[in-house]
């Protein structure tokens, strides 16, 4: 069986000013440097004004940072848009791409999501693409076919274990405080990695993270739930003792 490291994502969303930012970030990068060997790896995503500040902030210790979007263009004409090489600038080593917050709120399609994956890629970035079905699609029966269905779409050419990590966040489940059972994300982590068998090199070797209402009380269940290789945390990554207990309940 292939060792896949548990990634513990945070993603701040439309939340924090600077110092909340800095107060947290630097919190967490204490704790990791305190912990010394940890059995995660942990990141956070602030929203673009706090990147570089962060960055500063965190640059010497392991934990990692990241943005929450990107546009598919290295620069030019797009008001509003930040691109991968911007990102890379502000200290970034990860990007979310496809969240099902941007493709409800902004409209973005797979093929969309792929080209801002790819042009992460270009740029040494690691893409975290997001799939996950809404509660209609679950009543109805189609998780497994809407997730198919984004998965084929979103993952572009070149995708590796290294440059790529899915997340698994059922719609219906992130912000509202339901979280899927243990055993419906063990049925959807195995489709999504059988899914994975040629659209990414080294299918074995992706992390597969869950989304979706992790709080500490539900983690450790979580976490140890087969292809399970971390998680994507909203709400409980603004506070840093519930971010910080997500990490060690790997
Ligand atoms: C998310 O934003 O990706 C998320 C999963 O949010 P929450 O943990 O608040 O449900």
């Amino acid at each position: 069986m292939t060792a896949r490291r548990k990634l513990i994502a945070g993603n701040w969303k439309m939340n924090g000013l600077k110092a909340d930012g800095l107060a947290l970030a630097s919190d967490l990068a204490g704790r990791l440097k305190g912990a010394g060997v940890v059995a995660f790896d942990m990141l956070v995503c602030p929203p673009f004004p706090l990147l570089f500040p962060v960055h500063e902030a965190i640059a010497d210790s392991p934990l990692a940072l990241g943005a929450q979007d990107c546009h598919a263009k290295t620069s030019g004409a797009h008001t509003g848009d930040v691109s991968p090489v911007m990102l890379k600038d502000a200290g970034c080593r990860f990007v979310i791409v496809g969240h099902s917050e941007r493709r409800a709120d902004h409209g973005e399609s797979d093929a969309e999501i792929a080209a801002k994956a790819a042009a992460a890629h270009k740029e040494g970035l690691v893409a975290i693409i997001c799939v996950g079905e809404t509660e209609a699609q679950r009543d109805a029966g189609q998780a497994n076919a809407v997730v198919s269905t984004q998965l084929k779409g979103s993952i572009p050419e070149g995708a590796t274990a290294a440059n790529t990590v899915i997340a698994y966040e059922p719609v219906w489940a992130i912000g509202t405080g339901k979280t899927a059972t243990p055993d419906d994300v063990k049925a959807m982590h195995a489709h999504i990695r059988a899914e994975l068998d040629g659209k990414i090199v080294e299918p074995d070797a992706v992390r597969i993270l869950y989304g979706g209402s992790v709080k500490p009380g539900n983690a450790a269940e979580l976490m140890a739930v087969d292809n399970v290789d971390g998680a994507l945390v909203g709400g409980a990554s603004l506070k840093a003792d519930d971010f910080w207990a997500i990490g060690v309940s790997c």
